[in-house]
């Protein structure tokens, strides 16, 4: 066995479902699969762990974390072979690799966070001060995109808010899931993180816990509105980071050239399965012939294969489903005539779920393509003439996490991005995320911050002392 592998195998159980590599079909592992009934168990330990490592001071909780952030970078090749075997992403490029040293940084960042306690009132007649508490025990629900480092945006401000943790995987990256605990775990107290796994009634049985304080959620926004549902019962604070269908628009005083690569990873940034991903990109006129060709030279370029083989940078998409519905997607804007530029010809008889870079132009904005997530490697490119007909195409979805723009004049993109109706707007950029940002989402796109001071905030309970 490869030394990398140590960690898959840890993970791996001996028995139970087999878990396939989606570049080759390869079975790497077996998981035994959790059910609901074994949630509480799982809660009752994250229970009896909870007022010890509150009793810890903030220090003491920080160096914990940091310690977990070493234990990442000591496994972090490890790490990185599990993500990319299981999810599919290339170790290099903005893949397998970049995720492992992105969840060390961000948990460190975490951990270094000032978060004073805020003097409201102090006028000589009246004091009131703001404290940020422990809530109990945060349920954390992850998806298979960014399996790694979406747990540790989860686990890492709850942990430090003094919060203990059950962390549920997807089912789709579940040993990826294992891994990062495992390897937190080897910092951390015993019983501060757990994980449990299974599908979504696993999920749902967290959200209903009585004794589970928060949830954090990153997932779709059909299952969003499941999470609220059920968190009713019991009232958890939630924290929802749905799905995205980001706009970005170029503005016609832009050179093709020089934005081809900003465009080109700002939406194929992990095959395109990424939440702020740019999904819609709006070109004018004046410069679409450039800066589609600027494009397609620049994705021709761009080697797609097996995640571990060195050379490639983009892996096949995670699972059948998405595979499935990228394609049906793309097969409806052949449909209706648009033009692919490149791509759009998947082979379904090669091994693995890999679909073909795929750029989509002189696309009508109320194709499917525009208007669903697409969450894979096909950009529609939509041509627009009047710069108020795209803001308000940019805004006609029901969901804004992302949106971009694109210009060289920094008080124009500031006026177009005000008008977006989106969390974050990137300006000649798309998708950059900063642990010192806060990050969330408009509409249907979800509520709740992550990172930053505010991510703390929002896994704890605000007290105010009066007097
Ligand atoms: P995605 O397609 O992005 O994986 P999902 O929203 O289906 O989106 O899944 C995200 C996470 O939510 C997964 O861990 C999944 O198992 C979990 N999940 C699915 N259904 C539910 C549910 N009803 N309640 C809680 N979690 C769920």
């Amino acid at each position: 066995m490869e030394e990398r592998a140590a960690l898959l195998a840890r993970v791996s159980a001996g028995h139970g479902t087999e878990i396939k590599d989606p570049a080759t079909g390869e079975v790497i592992g077996r998981i035994a699969f959790g059910t609901p009934g074994e949630v509480a168990a799982a809660v009752d330990t994250a229970a009896k762990a909870q007022p010890g490592w509150a009793a810890l001071d903030d220090q003491e909780r920080c160096a914990a974390l940091m310690r977990a952030a070493d234990a990442i970078d000591a496994h972090a090749e490890e790490l990185a072979y599990v993500v990319s075997r299981e999810q599919g992403k290339t170790m290099n490029g903005l893949g397998a690799r970049y995720e492992a040293a992105g969840c060390a940084a961000w948990v460190r960042a975490t951990a270094s966070t000032p978060l004073p306690v805020e003097v409201l009132v102090d006028d000589g007649q009246s004091r009131a001060e703001l404290h940020y508490r422990p809530i109990g025990v945060v349920g954390a629900i992850t998806p298979w995109n960014w399996p790694m480092i979406i747990a540790c945006w989860q686990i890492a401000p709850a942990l430090r808010m003094g919060n203990t943790v059950v962390q549920k995987p997807s089912e789709y990256t579940t040993l990826t899931g294992l891994a990062i605990a495992a390897v937190l775990n080897e910092a951390l107290p015993p019983g501060v993180l757990t994980a449990v796994t299974g599908a979504g009634d696993v999920g749902d049985a967290l959200v209903r816990d009585p004794r589970v304080g928060k949830v954090m959620f990153t997932g779709s926004v059909k299952t969003g509105m499941k999470v609220i549902e059920a968190s009713a019962g019991n009232m958890p604070r939630l924290t929802l980071e749905l799905g995205g269908n980001d706009a970005a628009i170029v503005l016609p005083d832009v050179d093709p050239q020089a934005i081809a690569e900003g465009l080109f990873w700002g939406a194929f940034i992990n095959n395109g399965q990424t939440c702020a991903a740019m999904k819609r990109l709006y070109v004018p006129d004046a410069i679409y012939d450039e800066v589609v060709d600027a494009l397609a030279a620049l994705a021709a370029k761009i080697p797609m294969g097996v995640g571990l083989d060195e050379g490639n940078v983009l892996g096949p998409l995670q699972n059948q489903m998405q595979w499935n519905v990228v394609n049906r997607l793309v097969e409806d804007a052949k449909v209706r005539g648009a033009r692919v530029v490149m791509g759009g010809d998947p082979d379904a008889a090669a091994p693995g779920y890999f679909y073909p870079k795929t750029l989509i132009a002189d696309i009508d904005n109320a194709a499917p393509l525009v208007q669903e997530e697409q969450f894979g490697p096909a950009l529609p490119i939509i041509r627009y003439t009047d710069l108020e007909q795209a803001v308000e195409w940019a805004n006609g979805v029901d969901v804004g996490l992302g949106a971009s723009v694109w210009s060289a004049d920094r008080d124009t993109a500031l006026a177009i991005a005000a008008r977006l109706q989106a969390g974050t707007v990137w300006i000649n950029s798309h998708g950059g995320i900063d642990p010192r940002v806060p990050f969330g989402g408009a509409k249907r796109s979800g509520y709740g911050l992550e990172f930053g001071v505010e991510g703390l905030k929002a896994v704890s309970v605000p007290q105010v002392i009066s007097g």
